[in-house]
C-alpha cells in the first residue's frame, strides 16, 4: 500500500504553480492578483468539499462539527501534500478570506452572528487555519500567526493540536488508500459559465480541479464513480452533493473573492466614487 505522500508525489502540482502575482501598481496586476487570491481560495475551498466527500463515500466517522473537520483536512492538505510557497500562500490567501468575511459581518452587529451553527463563526475558521499552519511549521508561518496576534504560548499549543489532527486524520484515511496501480473514477466537469466565463477560463489554467482530482483519485479507493463539478449556481457557494456523489464548485465563489480582494483588501470602494 502507497502512502499518501508518495501518491500526491507522484503528481505534479499543476494548479498553483501558475499563481503567485504580486500587487503592483497598475490595474492589470491588481485585478491578476485579485484572480490569484480567488484561485488560491478556490483551492483551499475544493479540499474542504473533497473532505465532506471523503466522509461521505468512505462513510468515515467524525467526532465534533464536520465543518471543522474537513477545514482541518483542507489545511493538512495544503500542508503536507505539496509544500511549494504557493500552496502556502494559498492557506494564507484563504484565512484572510474568513477574517474579511468576519470583518464585513461585524459591521451589522455581534447579536447578527448565529452561535449554532454548521460552522464555526468566519473569524474562529481563520483562527482555526492559522493555528494549524503554525503549528506544522512556526519558521514559515509564526508572522502570520503574530498577524493575527496569536500569543506565542497559544502557537505552541498550536503544535500539539496540528500533531494531533495531522495523526487523527491518517489513521482514519490509511485503510482508504489506494493500492498498487489502483486508481479511483472522478470526472471533472465545468458547465456553461455565461457571465462568469473569466473565472472558469482562470479555474482551467491553474488546473486546480484537475489537480485535486487526480491527487485524490490516486490516493483514495472510493467506492464508485465522483464528479467534480464547477457550475452557476446562483449564489457564491461550493458543497458536496452525496445523492450524486458530486462536488461542486459555483463560478460566482470565485467572483466573491475577487471582488472581496478589490474593495475589502486593495480598498477600491474608499478611493472611486
Ligand atoms: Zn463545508
Amino acid at each position: 500500500m502507497k502512502t499518501i505522500v508518495a501518491a500526491l508525489a507522484a503528481s505534479l502540482w499543476l494548479g498553483l504553480m501558475a499563481g503567485g502575482a504580486v500587487a503592483e501598481d497598475s490595474e492589470d496586476d491588481i485585478l491578476a492578483a485579485a484572480m490569484a487570491f480567488a484561485m488560491h481560495d478556490a483551492a483551499f475551498t475544493m479540499y474542504h468539499e473533497i473532505g465532506h466527500m471523503l466522509v461521505g463515500e468512505l462513510e468515515l466517522p467524525v467526532l465534533g462539527k464536520e465543518e471543522d473537520a474537513v477545514d482541518a483536512l483542507a489545511t493538512i492538505w495544503l500542508l503536507e501534500f505539496d509544500e511549494s510557497e504557493d500552496s502556502y500562500d494559498a492557506l494564507i490567501d484563504a484565512a484572510d478570506g474568513w477574517y474579511f468575511n468576519a470583518v464585513n459581518s461585524t459591521g451589522s452587529g455581534v447579536d447578527e452572528f448565529s452561535y449554532y451553527s454548521d460552522h464555526s463563526l468566519d473569524i474562529q475558521r481563520a483562527y482555526a487555519m492559522v493555528c494549524m499552519m503554525v503549528g506544522k511549521d512556526a519558521d514559515i508561518f509564526g508572522d502570520t500567526a503574530d498577524a493575527y496576534e496569536i500569543d506565542p504560548d497559544q502557537q505552541e499549543n498550536c503544535s500539539d493540536i496540528y500533531d494531533q489532527t495531522f495523526t487523527s486524520w491518517m489513521r482514519l484515511l490509511e485503510p482508504h488508500l489506494t493500492g498498487e496501480d489502483e486508481i479511483s473514477d472522478i470526472e471533472v466537469i465545468y458547465e456553461d459559465a455565461g457571465d462568469y466565463e473569466e473565472y472558469a477560463e482562470a479555474l482551467k489554467q491553474y488546473g486546480i480541479m484537475e489537480y485535486a482530482a487526480g491527487t485524490v483519485a490516486a490516493s483514495f479507493a472510493l467506492p464508485g464513480p465522483v464528479t467534480f463539478r464547477a457550475t452557476q449556481c446562483g449564489e457564491a457557494n461550493a458543497f458536496y452533493d452525496p445523492s450524486e456523489s458530486e462536488v461542486i464548485y459555483c463560478y460566482e465563489m470565485a467572483e466573491h473573492m475577487v471582488y472581496m480582494y478589490l474593495y475589502d483588501i486593495m480598498g477600491w470602494g474608499d478611493t472611486a466614487n
